[in-house]
């Protein structure tokens, strides 16, 4: 659920000026699109498989081809910034998934490289698959420990670019009249 913390972190900076609508809709599915491939479990699809858990699914080219076919439907005014919305919407979720403590590795590097990677930390407590494991003492501490990893630090690089932002308005309109 915490992927979803980087397409709202984007929408917060490029606003609604930039990025449209259904774009940030589909910012928001993208982020959580690719564990669809929990769909391979009860198919007998493995989890170190190709198109098992992790795997293709988030892998930073399934994320481009992904971007790329959704701005190709939808043809925003902003197509560039809507395809860079919109792939890092969906590859954060495997990046963000090799920093969890549990399972497997993603495949992010798929198809060049069928190998699972972790980050040389992982700090996120691994999220447990189904609704009735998620409601209970590890579903809390799964919880707590992605706000503090997740949402606390976005919530504080979105609150530094946005006060950045508005400390070089006031600068310009301080300086920029007096020249
Ligand atoms: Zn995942």
């Amino acid at each position: 659920m915490s992927h979803a913390a980087v397409p709202i972190a984007g929408a917060i900076l490029l606003g609604r000026r930039r990025l449209s609508l259904p774009v940030i809709g589909i910012g928001l599915v993208f982020a959580m699109l690719p564990d669809i491939d929990v769909i391979g479990f009860p198919l007998g699809v493995d989890y170190a498989d190709t198109w098992g858990h992790r795997g293709a699914t988030h892998s930073l080219l399934f994320a481009a081809a992904s971007a790329l076919f959704m701005v190709a439907l939808l043809r925003p005014r902003h197509y560039i910034i809507a395809s860079v919305y919109l792939f890092i919407a969906m590859a954060s979720h495997g990046l963000l998934d090799m920093l969890t403590n549990g399972g497997l590795g993603a495949a992010i590097l798929w198809p060049w490289n069928d190998q699972r990677y972790f980050a040389p930390i992982t700090p996120i407590a691994v999220s447990p698959l189904g609704i009735s494991n998620f409601i209970s003492q590890r579903g809390a501490r799964v919880l707590l420990s992605e706000i503090i990893w997740i949402w606390v630090p976005i919530s504080v690089l979105v609150g530094a670019i946005l006060g950045l932002k508005k400390w070089r308005l006031r600068w310009l309109r301080q300086n920029g009249t007096a020249q």
